[in-house]
């Protein structure tokens, strides 16, 4: 099979199965995306913070759920238009291009991934993700 490089679909398809909003994800957010989810859900930064966030050491992260899930889990993603980049990213992250391997690994425990690509699309899905924003 070719792959599409331009394509991300070709490797990877969301199953909205939800199993990466479970666990302490250190999902972290930056000051413009808590401006943009307290937005989205018509409240301040400041209560945003305090209710939907918990620290990691001085940074805030999103908060897990009595479920262990994601506080924005809810059969899918509440705040989908506005989750944090490190959601919309996934799974084409740094960590791929430190160390291709991770990509299987993350494929372990996302569905939504195929293990069937060379290495080189791989890291070219990521690599227009990655580096286009730094
Ligand atoms: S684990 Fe993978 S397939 Fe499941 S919701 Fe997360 S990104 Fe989608
Ligand atoms: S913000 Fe949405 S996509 Fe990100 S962990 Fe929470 S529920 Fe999942």
């Amino acid at each position: 099979m070719t792959f599409d490089t331009s394509d991300l679909s070709d490797i990877f398809q969301c199953k909205k199965c939800g199993d990466c909003c479970k666990g302490y994800g250190g999902t972290y957010v930056a000051p413009t995306e808590i401006e943009a989810i307290a937005g989205h859900l018509k409240t301040d930064s400041e209560f945003f913070v305090e209710k939907y966030c918990q620290m990691s050491g001085t940074k805030p992260v999103l908060a897990q759920g009595e479920n262990g899930y994601c506080i924005f889990w809810d059969q899918f993603c509440t705040i989908h238009p506005v989750k944090p980049r490190m959601c919309r990213e996934w799974p084409f992250i740094k960590a791929v291009l430190v160390d291709i391997g991770n990509w299987e690994i993350m494929a372990g425990s996302c569905p939504g991934i195929r293990t069937d690509v060379p290495d080189d699309v791989i890291r070219a899905c990521v690599e227009k993700i990655v580096l286009n924003r730094e």
